[in-house]
């Protein structure tokens, strides 16, 4: 057996053991073919039961019936900032903005250079919380209304699909889109309350290289027609993401993953492991007596990027050395909010978290 750490990275980010165990048994022959599927073409058949298999799996996960598509974008989830407006704000139309962090910011940010985008909320400058149920109302006329749910860098989440007023599928009410870049597939969504879903793959669904994007035939429907087909929403529906060549190994991977996280019970298993492992990590910072202090106000915490600091700065430094010194890597807060970081995703077992639990009470025990 390999050794292998304990893998706090926020992203690219932990696989599930059994995963990469597959991948390295598949990859000099896949499946017979006396080809590895990094040489295969994406227009053969063992590709396409790949690729089509891969879908049929991220739409039973979230349970999307036939008015869904998933699409295969490249770009990570920072092109989608930019394909989104592009798609969706409409000629003389506008957008909303709901910014709780970094990404959601940087999402704004882009959309304001190719539409009217519009900043609806804010949590800064610190992004300790989300907005609480009903404290957003979207402008009925809005294009979309645009969140994210996880916010990775601060490490808040909302409970759940956020209120923000008139949205959802039909007529007259405003297409929610949301970023779900990092916590997408760690809990049951209400996916019939979104137009957009998207997600960059390197957290939670597999290696970087790839965005999912579940989209709604609503909002497949609005899509301006004069979008380069390569960046076009309906472009990529109608093709089946195989307009051109689609990054097959990053696909192939996420694939697995899907299968492996249907195959283990999908999102309510996933949840009930997350919740555990959130509750004994969030239990190790309030139980210290104040040494370890949570960034996240409690009601906004989230079950995937777990940020706190320590009484000084030098010993942030010295908990992130010898943390990683102790083979817990990846520690280290994102530098824009300082602090410790722990990115518990859904590849992230409970035995690297009680590991880590067990190193803050050492640690605490010699420094406290
Ligand atoms: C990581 C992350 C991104 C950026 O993803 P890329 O694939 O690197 O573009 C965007 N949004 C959120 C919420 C993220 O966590």
């Amino acid at each position: 057996m390999s050794h292998r750490v304990h893998n706090f990275n926020p992203g690219p980010a932990a696989l599930p053991l059994p995963v990469l165990e597959q991948v390295q048994r598949e990859l000099i022959d896949f499946q017979g073919t006396g080809m590895s599927i990094l040489e295969a073409s994406h227009r053969g058949k063992a590709y396409e039961a790949v690729h089509f298999q891969a879908i049929a799996d991220l739409k039973a996960l979230v349970g999307a019936g036939e008015e869904w598509k998933v699409l295969f974008m490249g770009g990570g989830a920072s092109a989608q900032f930019a394909l989104a407006p592009m798609n969706l704000i409409p000629q003389g139309g506008f957008a909303q903005y709901v910014t709780t962090g970094s990404w959601s910011e940087a999402a704004l940010k882009e959309a304001k250079k190719l539409g009217d985008a519009r900043e609806l909320y804010t949590s800064g400058p610190d992004h300790k919380h989300v907005p609480k149920s009903g404290q957003v109302a979207v402008d009925p006329k809005a294009a979309y209304v645009h969140y994210t749910s996880n916010n990775t860098i601060y490490g808040t989440e909302y409970d759940g699909t956020p209120e923000f007023g008139h949205t959802g599928n039909g007529p007259g009410h405003v297409p929610l889109i949301a970023d779900m870049s990092s916590d997408i597939l760690s809990r049951p969504i209400e996916l019939d309350r979104h137009a957009v879903i998207y997600a960059g793959a390197q957290k939670n669904l597999g290696p970087s290289g790839v965005a999912v994007v579940w989209i709604h035939q609503s909002a497949l429907e609005r899509c301006r027609g004069d979008v380069p087909q390569i960046w076009s929403y309906r472009k990529f529906a109608e093709k089946d993401s195989l307009l051109n060549t689609p990054p097959c190994f990053p696909i192939y991977i996420v694939g697995l993953v899907a299968r492996y996280l249907l195959e283990a019970g999908g999102l309510t298993w996933a949840k009930k492991r997350n919740d555990e492992k959130a509750r004994i990590l969030y239990n190790a910072i309030d139980d210290s007596a104040g040494f370890y202090r949570g960034h996240a106000e409690p009601g906004s915490r989230s079950q995937m990027n777990v940020t706190f600091r320590l009484p000084t700065p030098e010993l942030e430094d010295l908990f992130a050395k010898q943390s990683t010194a102790a083979g817990l890597i990846g520690l280290k807060g994102h530098r824009s909010v300082g602090g410790m970081r722990a990115s518990i995703y859904n590849a992230v077992p409970l035995e690297s978290v009680q590991a880590l639990v067990g190193f803050m009470q050492q640690f605490r025990g010699e420094h406290g």
